[in-house]
């Protein structure tokens, strides 16, 4: 089936997302479905790496980084040169806890593969 026709009349579906569901419904008749909404994390199946993006790079980030999550600014410093992940094999809930963490340091996120789902902006760096 294609989800943008109506299977009834045609028409072009509209399509609203629920939290967890995805809602086609059709502007000219009664046809409606209601289904798993698969783009909300927890039914993400990807594995991401997540990278650290800022203006700043070497030991000031190293110690935001560090501040952020919890960790040594010294074992933050492959992350801030941009060597290394901060985080490997996650899932895409984790990323989101992590770009949340992230973004009052001013600390923003590259994720691999692309994450499709939006992530918070990145607080003012002061
Ligand atoms: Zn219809």
């Amino acid at each position: 089936m294609d989800p943008a026709t109506c299977p009834d009349c045609g028409a072009e579906l509209r399509r609203g997302t629920d939290e967890a569901c995805v809602v086609f419904t059709c502007p000219r008749c009664p046809w409606r479905a209601v289904t798993s909404n698969l783009d909300v994390p927890p039914y993400d199946p990807l594995r991401y790496r997540v990278f650290a993006t800022a203006d700043v790079r070497g030991k000031l980030l190293a110690v935001r980084l560090g501040l952020a999550l919890g960790q040594p600014a010294r074992a933050m410093l492959a992350a801030a040169a941009g060597r290394a992940a901060i985080a490997q094999d996650v899932d895409a809930c984790e990323v989101q806890r992590l770009a949340q963490l992230l973004a009052p340091a001013g600390v923003g996120v590259r994720i691999e593969p692309p994450f499709r789902r939006p992530l918070p902006a990145v607080g003012p760096t002061r």
